[in-house]
């Protein structure tokens, strides 16, 4: 039995497991993410504890974290938190740290990708090469498989900074990104739906506007997305796709807005079985890692 290790690094809590698979799950534990000098040492304790307390040694570990990340591999940082507005996590050496007490393969990604390539390994995204993983939640941000595996190039994607088209005359809100105003994240976040209604998106019914909003956004964004990926799916999670019913709107505003261009089938109904909600729950990104890990143990896969 091999058993992996893995971290989902966050900006309020790290959550750890030791698991095989989603059946196969042999503790874990929410640490909160205080300063490294406190956090860290914690996640190492749960994870030798682990070991010692079940009889086993850990195959490989991987870590979906918070970013900016470094994930250049022939960086000396390679595995470091970089440039992150959390002050005292900013420039920390976040795998070297964990290679010093666990000397094993490791799978260092975003937290979106890691996410993205756990849905591919067992949830939303099973059997499929290409795909997109997005979540939108307090930001927007998502992970692109490409012949299976997550796509880096120079840095990683930003999928939520997109320019959009943004009508003031209809929706006058100039938007929150701190670096571009009115970018996908800076105008269909869940802090920025807030923002401009004055409401907190758990407050609002299902009929109030800015769910149509929302989706305009989200499936202008949609149609960007299937335009420069080609994925054969495209997988919305975070809290703000939780809304019953957003889904759907979003589904038909691609449809119109690609106004049946691309020569798919799957594009021009962009039905159900093409944008998709995650299967993996809340331990999508616990369990992203551990697919991270099962990858980093097995690279030729
Ligand atoms: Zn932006």
């Amino acid at each position: 039995m091999k058993w992996f290790g893995g971290i989902e690094a966050g900006g309020t809590k790290f959550n750890c497991i030791i698991a095989q698979d989603p059946e196969h799950i042999l503790a874990e534990s929410t640490i909160p993410t205080e300063t490294p000098s406190i956090t860290v040492p914690e996640v190492i304790r749960f994870f030798k504890e682990g070991e010692t307390k079940h009889g086993i040694s850990l195959e490989a570990m991987g870590v979906a974290c918070f970013g900016p990340v470094n994930l250049d591999q022939n960086d000396p940082h390679f595995g470091s938190i970089t440039s992150t507005p959390k002050v005292q996590w900013q420039n920390t050496p976040l795998l070297s740290q964990l290679r010093s007490a666990f000397d094993i393969p490791y799978g260092f990604d975003t937290d979106v990708n890691g996410a993205a390539v756990g849905e591919g390994q067992w949830g939303a995204g099973l059997g499929l090469s290409d795909f997109l993983y997005v979540t939108i939640g307090t930001g927007i941000g998502g992970g692109v498989i490409c012949n299976g595996k997550p796509v880096h190039g120079l840095i990683h994607p930003e999928l939520g900074h997109l320019l959009m088209k943004h009508d003031l005359t209809k929706d006058p809100y100039p938007g929150r990104c701190p670096f571009h105003g009115d970018c996908l994240e800076g105008l269909a976040s869940g802090p920025a739906m807030t923002e401009r209604w004055g409401i907190s998106t758990h407050d609002m019914t299902a009929d109030h506007p800015a769910w149509d909003l929302e989706a305009l956004y989200l499936g202008q964004a949609v149609h960007n997305w299937i335009l420069s990926y080609s994925p054969k799916r495209i997988i919305l999670g975070g809290g703000v796709m939780k809304k019953p019913g957003l889904l759907e709107k979003i589904r038909l505003v691609a449809r119109e807005s690609l106004n049946g261009y691309v020569d798919s089938r799957l594009i021009k109904e962009v039905n159900d079985s093409f944008i998709v909600a995650p299967q993996l729950g809340d331990r999508a990104g616990s369990l992203g890692a551990i697919a991270l890990a099962s990858l980093a143990a097995a690279p030729s896969r």
